[in-house]
C-alpha cells in the first residue's frame, strides 16, 4: 500500500547512489525528467519524506540531499513557524480560504491550518498551508476526527492518483469530503476527471455543492455511493479504457 509515485522512486534511487550527497540540479539532470513533469519534481521530491530520513546539507553555495535511510516512526512535523503564519495571512488578504467570508465584512478571525493534516503526513510547508476563519477550522477539525489517520498516511503515499482519491472517500464513510481535500490528496490540476474516471471501474459518486456558513461562498463536496474493489492497476486499465474508447469514436467517424 505505502508506494510511492514513480518520479518519487527514481529520485530516491538516485539519492541512495550518491551517499555523500547530491544536489537538486543535478538529480534532475541525472533522471532526464520531461518538462511536463518538471513542475512536479518538487512535491514528488518531499513526498519522500513521508517514509525516508533525507538530511539537507549546505556545500558551499550548494545544497545538498543525503540519504539516511527509511523513517521509524512517522513525521514529526514541526509547528507553524512566524514566517510560514504571516505568509498564509497575507495570501489570504482577509477572506477564508475555506468559506469565502471576510474579515471585514463578516467579522470573522482567521487562524492558519494544514490543509492535510498532520497526522495524515501533510507537511508545514506553504502549499500545505492556508487561512481560514475559526468555525471552518471547528468544523475540519470535526470532520477529520472520524478518519483513520494511519491509514491516510499510507493512502496519500501510493503512487496511483485513483487509489489516492478513492480511498479518501472510502476513509470520510459515506460522509461528504471538501473538494479542498480532495484536490491536495490528488495533487495534480485534473483532478476532478480523474475522481469521473473512477466510474469506469464501477464506481459512483456523488457531487453537490453546499454553503457553510451565512454571508460565505459556495463549495463543492463530493460522496461515495458505491465503491468497488481495486484491480491489479486502476490507473493502467483507465487509461486502456480511454484508449479504447477514442478508437471506437474513431472507427464511428
Ligand atoms: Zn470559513
Amino acid at each position: 500500500m505505502a508506494n510511492l509515485s514513480d518520479m518519487s522512486l527514481k529520485i530516491l534511487e538516485v539519492m541512495k547512489q550518491h551517499p555523500d550527497g547530491i544536489t537538486e540540479g543535478e538529480i534532475r539532470e541525472k533522471l532526464k525528467i520531461p518538462p511536463a513533469e518538471q513542475a512536479n519534481f518538487g512535491r514528488r521530491r518531499r513526498e519522500l519524506n513521508y517514509l525516508h530520513l533525507i538530511e539537507k546539507v549546505q556545500d558551499g553555495p550548494r545544497v545538498l540531499y543525503v540519504y539516511k535511510g527509511p523513517r521509524t516512526k512517522p513525521r514529526d512535523t514541526s509547528q507553524i513557524n512566524i514566517r510560514l503564519r504571516a505568509q498564509a495571512l497575507h495570501a489570504a488578504r482577509g477572506r477564508c480560504g475555506n468559506c469565502g467570508r471576510t474579515i471585514e465584512k463578516h467579522g470573522i478571525v482567521l487562524v492558519v491550518d494544514h490543509k492535510v493534516p498532520r497526522e495524515w503526513g501533510g507537511e508545514t510547508v506553504p502549499d500545505n498551508l492556508w487561512a481560514i476563519c475559526e468555525d471552518c477550522n471547528a468544523g475540519k477539525k470535526n470532520y477529520f476526527k472520524s478518519v483513520d489517520a494511519d491509514w491516510m498516511r499510507k493512502v496519500m503515499a501510493h503512487k496511483s492518483v485513483h487509489v489516492r482519491l478513492g480511498e479518501t472517500l472510502k476513509a470520510f464513510k459515506g460522509e461528504a469530503v471538501p473538494a479542498a481535500t480532495l484536490e491536495f490528496v490528488a495533487n495534480q490540476d485534473d483532478w476532478k476527471k480523474r475522481i469521473r474516471e473512477l466510474r469506469y471501474l464501477g464506481w459512483e459518486i456523488e457531487t453537490f455543492n453546499r454553503k457553510l456558513s451565512e454571508g460565505g461562498r459556495v463549495s463543492s463536496y463530493y460522496q461515495l455511493v458505491k465503491s468497488r474493489p481495486w484491480p491489479e492497476d486502476p490507473t493502467g486499465i483507465i487509461r486502456q479504457y480511454e484508449r479504447d474508447r477514442a478508437e471506437r469514436n474513431k472507427a464511428d467517424d
